[in-house]
């Protein structure tokens, strides 16, 4: 009789599907569970506005990295999601485009208001918390659509934006990006211009945060040095590990550490392992030609590109590439860690942005308590963990807003 027990269960076990069957042991459960789990960087409006894609999905083949479902397996309590505008094929209309992305998370929330909601600040965050709802923020990914005009930029802060990274991998009329500064042909500032200065200090006194990821090495030093109140990276690894101009030196990360601020390490495998950026490159040409000939015929048609459609290219190309281990991620948490200290580290995953390319066993975000028991099996304790998942950002969002109440009553 036992042995029948046993043959059962032993059956049942294996018909556990592959994503519960992770290495997470019942303490790390625990402490997941006790924490409020923040993520600053998702880019799932694109798939919301061009996919259709509903967060409520329960499709077990879908390859988003963030559904209701998800979150809830990983325990994630709130995402920044990313209003991220194309630069190429938006041209003439970046505050539009904003726009229609910012509607997109707010039809999500309106669409599931028992499972989650819309949130503008900290407390909203923990309020969220309490209810047991997905709280979603808003994060502006490039100042361009702004459109020069600090009009737009408040009202975008009216509308929920609560940081705005100040370039994308473009640079802008008035910040250097990372993404462009050995381009010879992309005219230069030499970091952050008067206007852009202004720009920073405009958003300390919205409190809305400021964001240094994608930006180039001047304009991380300008923004540190203008800014009133302390910044983010919102999804930037440890360049000292992986020599990627998106990452950040030790010298910046302790930068941020003295300005009081939070790097969120991002999953991105091209920015968190060193054998992979250098596949990447070797890839890079032939992808790029894949992705323009595939949207050329797509144009051709008639069509407009959307960034599924490249995303869909991209894949393809990205999983010719073997995944690295979650070693690597974790390297550059603890690098971070241990850099900038524990008070100045979180996670900006970059989720549903970078086509597949996170490490193996991250493949939504029911996968963060994989992160978590990783930590843990480093030595770092129930304190170290409650403040890398979510109680740094936290922090630096309260001061964000005490520094701007302090901004307005001085006028
Ligand atoms: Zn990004």
């Amino acid at each position: 009789m036992n042995k029948l027990i046993l043959a059962v269960l032993l059956s049942l076990a294996c018909a556990i599907p592959l994503y519960a069957q992770t290495a997470v042991s019942a303490r790390a459960r625990e402490i997941q569970a006790s924490v409020l789990v923040i993520d600053t960087h998702a880019d799932a409006p694109q798939r919301f506005l061009d996919d259709n894609y509903d967060i409520g999905s329960t499709d077990p083949k879908d390859l988003a990295h963030i559904s209701l479902d998800k979150a809830k397996a990983g325990n994630l309590g709130a995402e920044f999601f990313s209003i991220w505008v194309e630069p190429d094929t938006n041209q003439g209309h970046f505050a539009h485009k904003a726009l229609d992305l910012i509607d997109s998370v707010y039809e999500q929330a309106a669409r599931h208001p028992d499972r989650m909601m819309m949130a503008f600040s900290p407390d909203d965050i923990e309020r969220a918390h309490r209810e047991h709802k997905f709280a979603a923020l808003l994060g502006m990914e490039g100042g361009h659509p702004i459109e020069n005009d600090v009009r737009l930029l408040r009202d975008f802060y009216r509308l929920g934006v609560r940081y705005m990274t100040l370039t994308w991998s473009n640079t802008n009329e008035w910040a250097d990006s990372s993404g462009d500064i050995n381009n010879p042909q992309v005219e230069h500032h030499n970091g952050l211009t008067e206007g852009g200065k202004q720009i920073v200090l405009e958003m300390n006194r919205l409190g809305m945060m400021v964001d240094i990821s994608h930006v180039s090495d001047k304009t991380f030093y300008d923004a540190i040095a203008v800014t009133k109140a302390p910044i983010i990276a919102s999804h930037s690894s440890a360049r000292a590990l992986t020599n990627h101009l998106r990452d950040m030196t030790d010298d910046m990360l302790r930068a941020v550490a003295k300005n009081g601020g939070v790097v969120q390490v991002n999953f991105n495998n091209r920015v968190i392992d060193e054998n992979y950026r250098l596949a990447d490159i070797a890839l890079a040409k032939d992808r790029a030609a894949a992705v323009k000939a595939y949207t050329d015929q797509l144009k051709a048609a008639g069509k407009t590109v959307t960034f599924i459609d490249s995303d869909r290219i991209l894949r393809e190309w990205n999983a010719k590439i073997p995944r690295p281990p979650l070693k690597s991620l974790i390297d550059h948490i603890d690098h971070v860690a241990k850099v900038a200290g524990i008070d100045h580290v979180g996670l900006g995953s970059d989720f549903d942005g970078v086509s597949g390319a996170t490490p193996a066993g991250i493949d939504s975000a029911a996968d963060l308590p994989k992160i978590t028991q990783a930590l843990l099996d480093r030595g770092y304790n129930a304190d170290d963990l409650h403040k890398l998942l979510g109680g740094n950002l936290l922090r630096v969002f309260r001061e964000a807003e005490r520094v701007s109440r302090e901004m307005q009553a001085r006028k």
